[in-house]
């Protein structure tokens, strides 16, 4: 149950999703508390009609939206319940126009409702005042009948009395009978000359219809119009009997009355006949008794009117109950047109910011990938230079290792004489074993400074060949120079002020050996050098030795 009520709240205008949080679930809680309230108080109206509808269209509308609201709660509470981080930043807007759809429709719904209620009941005074109309109305029209008779010095006979009250009865029906009673109080004449109304011809009137004795009294006795309550008549039904004395020509005292009995359903029946069944229930009722009645054609609505009305002096209430299909037929459609769309636009919203945030974040963690990896390729372009200098240089030193210098040997022009130095370090096993193998490296890094300045200087290439031996080529050199460019190396080395542990300088030992132009023979080259070297370590050390 619970899962159908979640996933009806992820159709709805908002979602939480996992995206609820802890902090702000209770605010949320809050406006949905408020949605919920309105519903609520919508409900209330419903169920304790002051007046207002409760329609066919509004449980289903109020089910949807409880339904819709509930979801939203147990959505949150789904969120809730994981503790994820944040409530999407997008719920809120959603949720404004949510709950401001809700608070116009419920505006709008309880205005057009309370203006249908008003409109059905003026209509139902409306209908009230013309029933009044017509008692005054049929009121002139008895007094017009009792007044004829002043014209004629005769009582009335049965012709005449018959012409006279046939118009009579025809235009108003609700008038049963039409009687002439004598000063004695007996009937004399009835129209029309029904076998029931015949029967009571001769008859005290009274004597049958017991509640007419006042009103007959008033008439004859004292000539003033009189009549009865609401009674039962002889002919069925309720009704009233109206009692006018009749003059003749000249007379001051009435010769007799004029009884005229009026049919209230039959009344209310004329009134009744202008209106639409299929619209109303309509009743007259007097202390809740019901005098004529018209049922409806369609099925009631939910609440009924009244309209007092004034009947010769009686009052009666007329009781109108709207009928269901004209109810909502008059009730606007507005209302819950604007809250759908109102919903329809706040899920919009909802889903218009929240993949919009989506993208942000997305588009966030691509930058930052961007990022990441253009700093990755700078790393790996770095380490692969560091790699590629290593690969070519000694590390101690950063003096060009055999690598290169055996490459550079490679390019040599073959049209150019070149000359090769070897060079080793004299006793240089001493500075490690008195002086310590990090002052030994000093002293490598040092004598590599310096074999670079000289060599370079006249246009050769310095390079360390391994341990404490290094290699000079110098293209384009013949020996003379070779040994000129060599006593310059082995002089500097010998004045750098690098020095044993007795103070002694740190001297070097070079071999020269120099190619002719033509195809380089590179191990030959290096051998003569090598030998050169050997012999100039043999003759002392600190000296340069030409290969023979
Ligand atoms: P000679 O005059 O006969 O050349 O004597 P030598 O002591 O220089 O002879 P040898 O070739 O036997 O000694 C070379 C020493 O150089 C041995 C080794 O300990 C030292 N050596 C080689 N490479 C390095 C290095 O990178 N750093 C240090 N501190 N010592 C090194
Ligand atoms: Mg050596
Ligand atoms: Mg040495």
């Amino acid at each position: 149950m619970s899962d159908a009520i979640s996933r009806l709240g992820q159709l709805a205008w908002f979602r939480l999703g996992p995206a609820a949080s802890r902090v702000l679930l209770w605010p949320a809680l809050a406006l949905l508390g408020i949605a919920g309230l309105l519903l609520l108080a919508q409900l209330a109206e419903t169920l304790h009609p002051p007046g207002l509808l409760p329609l066919a269209g509004t449980w289903l509308d109020l089910a949807i939206l409880l339904g819709l609201l509930l979801g939203q709660v147990t959505d949150a509470g789904e969120g809730w319940k994981q503790q994820t981080t944040r409530l999407s930043r997008a719920w809120w807007p959603g949720m404004g126009l949510a709950l401001l759809s809700l608070l116009f429709w419920h505006h709008q719904k309880t205005l057009a409702e309370r203006e249908l209620v008003d409109r059905v009941g003026q209509q139902h005074v409306q209908l009230a005042q013309d029933l009044s109309r017509e008692i005054d109305d049929h009121l002139a029209a008895m007094r017009r009948f009792a007044n004829v008779w002043r014209l004629t010095p005769v009582a009335p006979g049965a012709t005449a009395w018959a012409t006279q009250a046939a118009p009579y009865q025809r235009d108003y029906r609700y008038f049963l009978n039409i009687a002439y009673i004598d000063a004695t109080s007996r009937i004399q004449l009835v129209h029309p000359p029904t076998a029931l109304n015949l029967q009571v011809i001769g008859s005290r009137l009274f004597d049958a219809q017991p509640a007419g004795r006042e009103a007959v009294t008033r008439a004859l006795r004292e000539g003033m119009e009189g009549r009865t309550d609401i009674i039962e008549l002889l002919q069925g039904g309720p009704g009233i009997i109206h009692y006018l004395p009749i003059f003749l020509a000249a007379e001051s005292r009435p010769t007799g009355a004029a009884a005229m009995v009026v049919s209230l359903p039959a009344l209310a029946e004329t009134l009744f006949a202008g209106t639409d069944p299929e619209e109303a229930q309509l009743s007259l009722t007097r202390g809740g008794e019901r005098l004529a009645h018209r049922p409806a054609a369609a099925r009631l609505g939910p609440w009924q009117q009244e309209a007092e009305l004034d009947l010769s002096g009686i009052p009666v209430v007329l009781l109108a109950t709207p009928t269901l299909p004209r109810l909502l037929g008059d009730l606007p459609r507005q209302p819950v047109v604007s809250l759908t769309v109102g919903l329809l636009l706040a899920q919009l919203l909802y889903l218009v910011l929240f993949s919009q945030q989506q993208m942000a974040s997305q588009h966030q963690a691509v930058r930052r990938s961007n990022h990441e990896l253009r700093r990755e390729i700078t790393e790996r372009h770095r380490l692969q230079q560091e790699v590629e200098w290593l690969a070519g240089h000694d590390e101690l030193t950063g003096l060009p290792n055999r690598r290169t210098f055996m490459g550079a040997l490679g390019g040599h022009d073959p049209h150019r004489p070149i000359s090769v130095l070897l060079c080793d370090i004299d006793h240089f096993k001493r500075i490690n074993d008195r002086l310590g193998h990090l002052e030994g490296d000093r002293c490598l890094v040092e004598i590599g400074r310096l074999g670079r300045g000289v060599i370079e200087a006249a246009g050769g290439l310095f390079a360390r060949l391994g341990g404490e031996e290094f290699v000079v080529s110098l293209p384009g050199r013949d020996e003379r120079e070779a040994m000129q460019i060599a006593e310059a190396l082995r002089a500097a080395v010998a004045a750098s002020g690098l020095a044993h542990a007795d103070g002694r300088p740190l001297t070097l030992s070079i071999g020269v050996a120099t190619g002719a132009p033509g195809p380089l023979r590179v191990d030959a080259l290096l051998n003569a050098a090598d030998e050169a070297l050997y012999r100039a370590k043999a003759a002392g050390r600190n000296r340069v030795v030409a290969a023979r």
